[in-house]
């Protein structure tokens, strides 16, 4: 495996959540192999799902309806950079905050804009920490999940390889939560059209994508020469010992590195 130098790292809803509360422990965790990441010399883009989630925890609002939805993203994305602030700053990080929209990556101005950005923080020691713009994003200007979002990221912000930290902890031949006998894929070359069109199976109430979005993104990256890590948010120890050891225990990478 060749020396990364960028990665993308998003962190699912079902992650950041636990018993109806953010989980600050994870969030440290995470902060901890972000950390640890910089200090191998790997620059680390985050993009975070969670703040409609987090901003139910504060104003439980009816989230059946559209306003509703997009006033607790506005209420949580708040809450959730603060608890990132003070969990990054125990390891001595910055972080900056970038709401992006689907919209964002049709305008070549707009991409470069903050491609430039990103390159600034980067080269500053600053973690961005991306979300999509959840309080404004119409359905048509948005992904809609943040797997595609984060894929588009990878691509566009020059990262070599997403990673996607799920409640799950890697790809399988069927749904786990379905089938007891279902046996992970420890990497994917190709996905076929039939994978694509499987039934929407997000986990949680707060998750969007379920496994679909994931594959899309994953082949997004694999048409462009980028691979993708699918890997526990829960136990970090396999994404860490992949990246910084190039060792595989566990996880599915998708394409090549
Ligand atoms: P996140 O919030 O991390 O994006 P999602 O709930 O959207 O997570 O997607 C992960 C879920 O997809 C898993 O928990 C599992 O229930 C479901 N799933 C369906 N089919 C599969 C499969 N073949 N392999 C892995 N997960 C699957």
């Amino acid at each position: 495996m060749k020396k990364l130098k960028r990665v993308v790292i998003k962190i699912g809803s079902a992650v950041l959540s636990e018993n109806g509360e953010l989980s600050k422990e994870r969030i440290l965790n995470i902060a901890e192999m972000v950390s640890k990441f910089r200090k191998a010399d790997i620059e680390v883009i985050l993009v975070s799902s969670g703040a409609v989630s987090a901003g139910y925890t504060k104003v439980p609002l009816d989230k059946r309806v559209l306003a509703n939805r997009q006033a607790l993203a506005s209420i949580g994305q708040s809450y959730l950079m603060s608890i990132y602030q003070k969990k990054f700053d125990r390891f001595n990080l910055n972080i900056a905050q970038i709401l992006l929209i689907q919209a964002d990556f049709d305008s070549r101005k707009r991409t470069e804009n903050a491609q430039h950005t990103v390159d600034v923080l980067l080269a500053n020691g600053v973690v961005p920490i991306i979300n999509e713009n959840d309080s404004v994003a119409t359905e048509e200007l948005a992904f809609g999940d943040n797997d595609q979002l984060s894929a588009h990221s990878t691509y566009y912000f020059g990262a070599e390889l997403l990673i996607i930290l799920s409640d799950i902890d890697g790809y399988y031949d069927k749904n786990p939560r379905v089938y007891s006998d279902a046996k992970i894929r420890p990497t994917v070359e190709t996905i076929e059209d039939y994978e694509l069109i499987q039934e929407v199976s997000p986990n949680n109430e707060f998750a969007t994508g379920g496994i679909v979005t994931k594959l899309k993104s994953a082949k997004f990256l694999m048409d462009r020469d980028r691979a993708m890590f699918l890997s526990s948010g829960f136990n970090l120890k396999s994404v860490e010992n992949f990246v910084l050891g190039g060792e595989y225990r566990s996880g599915t990478l998708f394409g090549k590195l």
